[in-house]
C-alpha cells in the first residue's frame, strides 16, 4: 500500500536509522500538514505533506517499473522466508516501490512497481476492465469447454462471487492464452482446477495495453516510457 509509518518514511528520505528518528521527532524537528509530528508510528500516504528542518520532503519523483519476474521470488516487499520482488531489483530506490498486481510464487512475467499509489490503484479498478494477459501451460490436454466455462464464468463458494467472463484460447493441446480483467486469489489454477487440470506454468505478458519487453530476461526490468505510463493511466 501507499502508507507508510513516518520513522520510515524519514529515515529512507533522509538516510538517517529509523532508531535516531525518534530523538529528531522529540526536537520538533518534524511537521506532518504543518503540525508537529511526535509519533514514530503515525500512518503517512502519498498526500502527506512532510518536513524536516522546514525542507518539504515531497519532492519524490515518480517511478513506474516493468520487471520480468522469475519463478520463486515472492511478490511482497518483505518475506521472511523467500527472496521478494524488490530483492531482485538492482536499483537504489526500490525500497519506494510497492507492487501494482502480484503474481503467485511460481507464476512469471510482467509485474509493475511503482511509488504512485493513485497509478496503480486505478490499474485494478474493476470499472476500468484492464485485460490481463496470461500464457499457461497446463497437465492435461485442453478443449473447447474450457473457453465456453472461462467465458461464462465461475462461481466461487469461498469468497461467494462469480468470475467475470474471461477469454481463454486454445493454442495448442497442452497451451492457453487467457484474458482476465479481475486478479483473484489463485484464479487461473482455481479455474483449472474444476476440471482436474494442473496449471504447471503461468506466464503474463501483458496488462492493458503494455507489453512485456521480450529482452528483458527473468529478473530483469527497466523504467516504463512516459508514454508507457500514460498508456495504463
Ligand atoms: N492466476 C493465478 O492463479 N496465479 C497468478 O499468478 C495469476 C493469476
Amino acid at each position: 500500500s501507499s502508507k507508510s509509518r513516518l520513522d520510515r518514511f524519514i529515515s529512507r528520505q533522509v538516510g538517517i536509522k529509523r532508531g535516531d528518528v525518534r530523538s529528531i521527532l522529540a526536537q520538533g524537528r518534524v511537521l506532518v500538514d504543518g503540525h508537529v509530528a511526535r509519533d514514530i508510528a503515525q500512518q503517512i500516504d502519498q498526500f502527506s505533506h512532510v518536513t524536516f528542518d522546514g525542507r518539504s520532503l515531497q519532492a519524490q519523483q515518480a517511478l513506474y517499473v516493468m520487471l520480468n519476474k522469475p519463478a520463486a521470488v515472492v511478490s511482497a516487499t518483505k518475506d521472511a522466508e523467500h527472496t521478494t520482488v524488490i530483492d531482485i531489483l538492482q536499483r537504489d530506490d526500490r525500497e519506494q516501490l510497492h507492487i501494482a498486481g502480484r503474481l503467485d510464487f511460481n507464476s512469471t512475467g510482467l509485474l509493475l512497481l511503482s511509488n504512485d499509489g493513485d497509478w496503480s490503484r486505478q490499474l485494478s479498478l474493476p470499472e476500468r476492465q484492464i485485460a490481463k494477459v496470461y500464457t499457461v501451460t497446463v497437465a492435461q490436454p485442453l478443449n473447447t469447454d474450457y473457453v465456453a466455462a472461462f467465458a461464462a464464468g465461475m462461481y466461487f463458494e469461498y469468497e461467494d462471487i462469480t468470475t467475470r467472463p474471461a477469454q481463454l484460447s486454445i493454442v495448442s493441446d497442452y497451451v492457453a492464452e487467457v484474458s482476465l480483467c479481475e486478479g483473484r486469489y489463485h484464479q487461473i489454477k482455481r479455474m483449472f482446477g474444476r476440471f482436474q487440470n494442473e496449471v504447471l506454468t503461468l506466464h503474463r505478458h501483458r496488462i492493458g495495453s503494455l507489453d512485456l519487453d521480450v529482452s528483458l530476461a527473468p529478473g530483469e526490468s527497466r523504467d516504463l516510457s512516459q508514454t508507457e505510463v500514460a498508456k495504463l493511466a
